[in-house]
């Protein structure tokens, strides 16, 4: 059987060899990711199998044929361009793509699914999940979705309108569909990727801001049959509880909250899952409404509020949770992705997991049972002095951050010092890349709490840095705001090794690299490649299209690429800044692929300049009218259509140039939803005739005096 002259050993040897080898060059079917497989993600690093390419969801790739002597010469390999076919286009790319066996799985906006040759950027399918455009009314922060999972053949997603499906990894074909809401009139939506953890598939949702309550739900990942419900914060004590954490959490809420308002608390972001200890790690959101003096008025900590769950995947138990922020009053979610690693902390290697959430502190906590290991600020920080390590409560410092009585300026801001683009975590530098933003916001306490179906229930204003002239004088005695700004961060001794400011309304998650490099986008339209260890910029390259997504890494024939999501939109969508590149451009929604010795990539159609203003329908006016619709339109339209002569920047039409038929149908897109099909929904569950007719008048009046000034101006 074997060469007569090998002898018992190297017989063994051999033997070894050719298991290994052949398990190494096995050919998979497609999706062929499992738990084997997937705990040695290090062995194969040419795949990218997670969000974050391992279980410890690090964001970080062994792989260095790419590499600070010749990152000048990377280009653009290629591009595939994530237009739907319905018309629906143009709108935030948030997800980071897996990679197995040369094929990419992603999602994009509407939450479509696509599986592409990731050599070659060739689609092999696409899943449509046909929501309904109306479903962009109920997203606070785009049509937007944050990525799939990839697991024995099958793609995971979970869909807007709030569907988990189950697709073949070869054809894309949909293998089951389930109901993931509770209650379908509610403004709940699904924009976070569903997560793997023991057999089973779990997935939250979003709608926090607009009053809903959040919770988790597992299936049988093989059948999709429903396995449990874990609620994050309670609901009616007037009603059955649910499970047992639910009566923990009761206690620290006043019995008289305002239960209508669902608490908030919703999982929306990138979770993990520890195969060994067999826990799943999940960031909850922020509150509904903001002020807990509405919410909860007798105070309390509103568990579990933004906090960091360990749950047991077999039967949806809690392990053990940690809150970031007892009483939660200004959107600090702890959704943030949550990153696994082994780290020596006082001569001892500790199982830790980190979170950089939106609060301003960089958590290091003890994965096995949730003990406080150190939490230090990241960006400047006011709403509270420190986090004291036996308690793990945070000193909250009321004089700067309790907005009741007066308004305050408050860091970070709603923006956080942190959002959803991850940061990553380089093994062997020990080192963590965050992408910062300081950002201080004014908070003021909006009167008259009422439950608001249908709209947005958060009841605080928030107004952003730069401040305008009226608020001016809140920034008097604190220090500028550095806005957005990457940071090589030590977890160890909780400091700061090096930053790189960087313009942007909001730029994109890290990708780090054994190669010593960082990749990071912008939503100035550059792909960013930086120096690991000095933080020094090596390469920019101007792609045209805002850059939000973290990239990732992978290789196919010898070769590597690092690939990234483009496209502009999520919360900063309606607030496009002057320096973006949606303001000169188009948004064209692309995945762009990168290698060395690539092509220079082509910039997408430039954005045609804002048209003249069309003559407004001459009807007769009334004051009253108009003041009331401004109102109606600060209420409900504002949120999207944010700025009045301005929106040629972003795909949202200006309400203040409306072309003759959109007047003339004006009441038919408004309260019909004529133009949902294109993400325009319908209020005729919220608004009356007659109130359209006030708003109509409002926006004519706006039209009406811009007109008059294109006229002025060309006497
Ligand atoms: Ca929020």
């Amino acid at each position: 059987m074997y060469p007569y002259f090998l002898n018992d050993i190297s017989k063994w040897l051999l033997i070894i060899f050719l298991i290994a080898g052949c398990d190494r060059t096995k050919k998979h079917t497609a999706g062929d990711i499992h738990q084997q497989r997937f705990l040695q993600a290090d062995l194969e690093p040419e795949n990218w199998m997670s969000l974050g390419r391992n279980f410890q969801q690090q964001h970080h790739t062994p792989l260095k044929q790419i590499n600070a002597t010749n990152a000048d010469s990377i280009g653009l390999a290629w591009e595939y361009k994530t237009f739907t076919s319905r018309g629906k286009v143009n709108r935030g790319l948030e997800a980071t793509p897996i990679v197995v066996d040369g094929v990419m799985y992603t999602s994009g906006a509407w939450s479509i699914v696509m599986a592409i040759d990731a050599k070659t950027g060739q689609q092999i399918w696409r899943y449509d999940p046909q929501v309904e455009g109306s479903y962009a009314r109920k997203a606070c922060c785009d049509v937007v979705n944050r990525g799939v999972q990839v697991w024995e053949g099958k793609v995971y997603a979970g869909t807007l309108d709030g569907y988990l499906v189950c697709l073949d990894a070869t054809s894309g074909k949909e293998l089951w569909k389930v109901n993931t809401l509770e209650d379908r009139n509610a403004f709940y939506t699904i924009t976070g990727a569903p997560q793997i953890a023991g057999g089973k598939v779990i997935v939250g949702n979003a709608g926090a801001e607009f009053g809903v309550r959040g919770y988790i739900t597992a299936y049988d990942a093989t059948t999709g049959k429903y396995a449990w419900r874990f609620y994050t914060v309670p609901g009616d004590p007037a009603k059955k509880t649910e499970h047992a954490e639910m009566e923990v959490a009761a206690k620290t809420w006043d019995p008289k909250s305002d239960w209508k308002a669902g608490g908030g608390g919703t999982v929306w972001g990138q979770m993990a899952y520890d195969p060994e200890l067999n826990l799943l790690y999940v960031g909850t959101g922020n509150a509904t409404p903001y002020p807990i003096w509405y919410r909860s008025p007798s105070g309390g900590d509103n568990l579990y509020l933004a906090s960091i769950l360990a749950i047991n995947p077999d039967n949806g138990k809690l392990q053990w949770h940690y809150q970031t922020t007892p009483g939660e009053m200004w959107d600090f979610t702890a959704t943030m992705n949550i990153i696994l690693a082994d780290l020596p902390i006082k001569g001892k290697v500790r199982k830790v997991l980190m979170q950089a959430p939106k609060n301003g502190f960089f958590y290091v906590l003890d994965r096995t049972n949730g003990e406080l290991i150190s939490a230090k600020p990241f960006v400047p920080v006011n709403w509270a002095d420190s986090v004291d390590i036996a308690t793990g409560r945070p000193a909250i410092n009321k004089k700067n951050s309790w907005y009741k009585d007066s308004a305050k300026y408050i860091f970070p801001g709603p923006a956080g010092g942190h959002s959803w683009p991850a940061m990553s975590f380089h093994p062997g530098h020990g080192l963590v890349y965050i992408p910062t933003i300081d950002m201080p916001f004014v908070y003021e306490n909006e009167k008259n709490y009422q439950f608001r179906p249908g709209r947005d229930n958060m009841y605080a204003r928030q107004i952003s840095t730069p401040l305008p002239p009226v608020y001016a004088h809140f920034g008097k005695g604190w220090p500028e705001p550095e806005y957005e700004v990457l940071k090589a961060w030590d977890p160890v001794q909780q400091k700061e090794i090096w930053r790189l400011p960087f313009p942007g309304t909001q730029n994109g998650g890290i990708l780090s690299t054994d190669g010593d490099l960082i990749f990071q986008g912008s939503s100035t339209g550059y792909l960013l490649v930086v120096h690991a260890k000095t933080g020094k910029l090596l390469k920019k390259i101007y792609t045209g299209t805002g850059i939000q997504a973290a990239p990732m890494s992978y290789q196919i024939n010898g070769e590597q690429y690092v690939a990234v999501m483009a496209g502009y939109g999520g919360a900063v969508l309606f607030f496009p800044g002057e320096q973006d590149a949606v303001a000169k451009y188009k948004n064209e929604g692309r995945i762009l692929a990168f290698k060395l010795g690539g092509k220079e990539v082509p910039l997408p159609p430039v954005r045609e300049p804002a048209s003249e203003v069309f003559a407004p329908p001459t009807i007769a006016l009334e004051t009253a009218q108009i003041e009331k619709g401004g109102q109606i339109y600060s209420g409900y339209c504002g949120a999207c259509h944010s700025s009045f002569g301005k929106s040629h920047k972003s795909e949202l039409p200006d309400l203040s140039n409306m072309a003759p038929v959109i007047h003339e149908t004006f009441e038919e897109i408004v309260l019909k939803g004529k133009l949902s099909y294109y993400g325009m929904s319908g209020f005729s569950d919220v608004l009356k005739k007659e109130e359209v007719k006030a708003l109509h008048q409002f926006l004519i009046s706006v039209q009406k005096k811009r007109y008059e000034e294109q006229l002025g101006n060309k006497r």
